[in-house]
């Protein structure tokens, strides 16, 4: 059964791997015995989790990466394959939401600035698709890889206020089923893409929407995404790594182009 999981030995790519839910995932992977490159925009945060790695006896290394430049990806490629020689996974966690492509009393739909706009649609799709393009080219040459990319709730379903986000979400759940097939298709059976799509974790994409500022009270929106979620709550980043390391490993090797809710129930959930 412990075979059937392991990630022992990969070598392991996570964007924005500084940030809550994917440092969350680099710690397991590499307590797990992968081999973790922490890619991300501010190397500090990255230098954070792989210092934390370190100190827990993990192999890691921070590689400063903005996901939407291709010639910085090719740069942080080359020096993960100077480490660690090749590259087994990509985990395209780079994303967020930003409070300017958000509506709200003080901006309407009709206001909402195109470049904030542009911004959100770009990290989060154009952050997905340039990765994969890097990563995956190298995944072409080794014959195998596994990419796992991060959708949301929005991809489902939009949520209201945040346009940008929802359209970029379901374009990235829409990639990860193109990505599969393409690869199968053109280059390798055995190169999997597949994607998981958090419910509400809080974080600092989102602790602006769901709690108050001052009190941390759970704002309106909170409580509406805490009443339908069927569990009752916000999901903890730990609650991720199951499906993760399910679809990292062997346990999954015949699911290709899916996107797995995790979520308290939350798309299940109609409301009534
Ligand atoms: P986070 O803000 O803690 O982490 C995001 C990380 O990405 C940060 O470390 C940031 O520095 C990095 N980053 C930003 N721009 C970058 C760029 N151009 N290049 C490289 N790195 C960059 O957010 P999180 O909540 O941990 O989110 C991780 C992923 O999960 C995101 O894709 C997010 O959209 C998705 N997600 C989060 C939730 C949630 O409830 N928190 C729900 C669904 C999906």
């Amino acid at each position: 059964m412990n075979d059937l999981f392991s990630v022992k030995d990969k070598i392991v790519v996570v964007t924005g791997g500084g940030g809550i839910l994917c440092g969350t995932m680099a710690k397991a992977l590499a307590a797990g015995g992968a081999k973790v490159a922490i890619l991300d925009l501010f190397e500090a945060a990255a230098t954070k989790v792989a210092d934390e790695i370190k100190t827990k006896g993990g192999t890691a290394i921070p590689v400063l990466c903005n996901v939407l430049d291709k010639t910085s990806i090719e740069q942080a490629r080359d020096k993960v394959v100077a480490t660690f020689g090749r590259v087994d996974v990509l985990i395209n966690g780079a994303g967020g939401n930003k409070k300017e492509a958000t509506t709200s009393p003080q901006m309407s739909f009709f206001d909402l600035p195109a470049e904030a706009i542009r911004f959100v649609f770009d990290l989060n799709f154009l952050g997905t698709l340039l990765p994969s393009q890097v990563f995956g080219k190298l995944m072409v040459e080794q014959k195998a890889g596994n990419i796992l990319n991060i959708s949301s709730m929005n991809a489902i379903r939009p949520l209201t206020k945040i346009p940008a986000y929802s359209a970029a979400k379901a374009a990235i759940s829409n990639f990860t089923q193109w990505l599969a097939v393409h690869m199968c298709q053109n280059y390798d059976k055995d190169i999997r893409v597949n994607a998981i799509a958090p419910g509400f974790f809080l974080t600092e994409q989102n602790r602006f929407l769901l709690t108050d500022e001052k009190t941390g009270a759970l704002t309106p929106r909170g409580e509406t995404v805490v009443g339908h979620t069927p569990m009752g709550r916000f999901g903890s980043p730990d609650e991720l790594l199951g499906a993760m390391f399910w679809l990292l490993s062997e346990a999954s090797k015949f699911v290709t182009g899916v996107t797995i809710p995790v979520d308290g129930g939350f798309s299940a959930c109609c409301g009534v």
